[in-house]
């Protein structure tokens, strides 16, 4: 049984006894494979303190060692490489070639992307009769979610140390193997000491000393709604920054104009990828009414051949989703669309009959759903489709807007300029016209409405880090 210890604090891991653990769960056997040993309370105030006493170091570090930093993080990242897949595919289920690919990739790029950003970004400006220095926010707390974990971790760390601000992260407990990686490869960089610090340990008690305490000036949070909603309460005491990302059910209109055989097979997978655990991943379809049974045919016979299985076999499409909790919210999902009648075209509850164990679902596909019903108004986060019907296109465009959440949205369309003029009328943060993967690196990346607030990637997600000083 592997005990892993990610209490990291002011440059070392900090040993210490009778520790509260948790469970680490293997969700394609369900069978345990190891323990996370919980940071205490005393441990979270610890490292803030550190990261607070580093402030100043941080703050002055030079464009180029800020850069030097980045760049041996990516070169530690790139070098366990293969590692990294691996442990990323046990502890959430993603299959391997999308670990190792996707998953380390998206890490990969937002270093570089920040990296890049650092090359030309002017900290200070001359402006008509003042200037203006940009300067690190401070004290900065990472909270991140496990479905992608390199990425939403990297993605902020890159940022932060680019902004110099120094860090306390608590990633997921269930992302624990990755996240003891991530800090020995930012213990061997020559970020000073007390610059990164992680705790890891159940949200719901560590967070709230995070929410509230004075010495951290800014929070970023990547997660559930409702998590964001708690922190940015407890947060508003003390008016530090807070910055969410959270969830979304983001619309893809499939125009009338777009080859149908191309376009739903890519908006299934697209939907699908990462077992549905993607907080933009598309997950409302909206078709043209006149198109509903030649989808529905596609639908199926795509979706049948889609490979559920052991993450560990290459040619596995969608492995389990991450633990009990969410295989069983996915299910009373399904099932609430099945007693209410819709048409359930593929999948449905339980596992695919080849699994007796392993929070394996069934691709799972409604067709023709009421945009009011809650599986096209709740984020589900499995591979659960909902697939919509509109009579034109100024009635898709409200009904994707009909949404609480406005985090993505995507378009398949020959006709560019109506794509872009559709694209300006979406409420959400990024609309993607006709890719069939994550769009663009440097691209912003945040929520409208409640899927959140600031911007992560490149340039903006550094902007998210700084004050704006006016020297006049
Ligand atoms: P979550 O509860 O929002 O967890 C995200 C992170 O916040 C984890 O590190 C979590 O730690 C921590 N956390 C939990 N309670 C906290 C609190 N009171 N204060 C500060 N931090 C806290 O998400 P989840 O439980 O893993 O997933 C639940 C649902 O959230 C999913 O079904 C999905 O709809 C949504 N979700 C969205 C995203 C996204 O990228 N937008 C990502 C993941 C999940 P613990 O793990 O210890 O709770
Ligand atoms: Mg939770």
């Amino acid at each position: 049984m592997i005990e892993i210890n990610n209490t990291f604090i002011n440059g070392g891991f900090v040993e210490k006894n009778n520790r509260s653990k948790f469970e680490l769960i293997n969700p394609a056997t369900e069978k345990q494979y190891g323990e996370l040993l919980c940071s205490s309370e005393d441990e979270v105030e610890h490292a803030i303190n550190c990261a607070s006493e580093a402030e100043i170091i941080c703050s002055n570090l030079s464009i180029e060692d800020k850069k030097n930093i980045l760049s041996q993080i990516l070169d530690g990242i790139s070098y366990r490489r293969e590692e990294l897949g691996e442990v990323i595919s046990l502890e959430m289920g993603a299959p391997i070639s999308l670990a190792k690919n996707a998953h380390i990739q998206m890490g990969i790029d937002h270093l570089t992307n920040t990296l890049n950003v650092l090359s030309s970004y002017k900290f200070e400006t001359k402006e008509n009769g003042f200037q203006i220095f940009k300067s690190p926010i401070g004290v900065v707390a990472l909270i991140t979610p496990w479905n992608w974990p390199l990425n939403q971790t990297l993605t902020k760390i890159a940022s932060a140390i680019g902004a110099g601000c120094p860090i306390i992260i608590k990633p997921s407990e269930f992302c624990a193997l990755s996240s003891r990686i991530l800090a020995e490869i930012i213990s061997e960089s020559d970020l000073p000491d007390g610059a990164f610090n992680m705790v890891n340990g159940i949200g719901s008690n560590l967070g709230p000393i995070i929410s509230q305490h004075k010495k951290i000036d800014m929070i970023s949070f990547t997660g559930s709604t409702e998590v964001g909603i708690s922190i940015q309460t407890l947060a508003a005491k003390t008016v530090k920054r807070v910055s969410l990302e959270l969830g979304g059910k983001s619309a893809h209109i499939i125009c009338d104009d777009v080859e149908l055989l191309d376009a739903i097979p890519k908006a299934i997978n697209q939907c699908f990828i990462n077992s549905g655990q993607s907080c933009s991943a598309p997950t409302r379809l909206l078709i043209p009414k006149d198109k509903l049974n030649e989808v529905k045919k596609i639908a199926i016979s795509h979706t049948k051949n889609i490979k559920t299985g052991n993450p560990l076999n290459e040619n596995t499409n969608l492995g389990p989703v991450i633990n009990s909790k969410q295989y069983k919210n996915i299910q009373s999902h399904i099932q609430s669309g099945i007693e209410d009648s819709l048409e359930l075209i593929i999948g449905g509850i339980g596992r695919p009959d080849e699994h007796e164990k392993g929070y394996y679902v069934k691709p799972t596909i409604f067709l023709d759903v009421p945009n009011n019903h809650s599986l096209a108004q709740e984020e589900i986060f499995g591979p659960v489709l909902t697939v919509i019907t509109y009579k034109d296109l100024d009635e898709a465009i409200d009904i994707a807007n009909d949404s609480k959440y406005g985090l993505s949205s995507y378009i398949s369309s020959n006709n560019e300029k109506t794509a872009y003029e559709i694209a300006k009328r979406i409420k959400a943060g990024q609309t993607i016209i006709n890719k069939p993967s994550r769009g663009s690196v440097p691209a912003p990346f945040g929520g409208f409405k409640m899927s959140g607030n600031g911007r992560e990637h490149g340039i903006y997600g550094l902007e998210d880090y700084l004050e704006v000083k006016a020297i006049i």
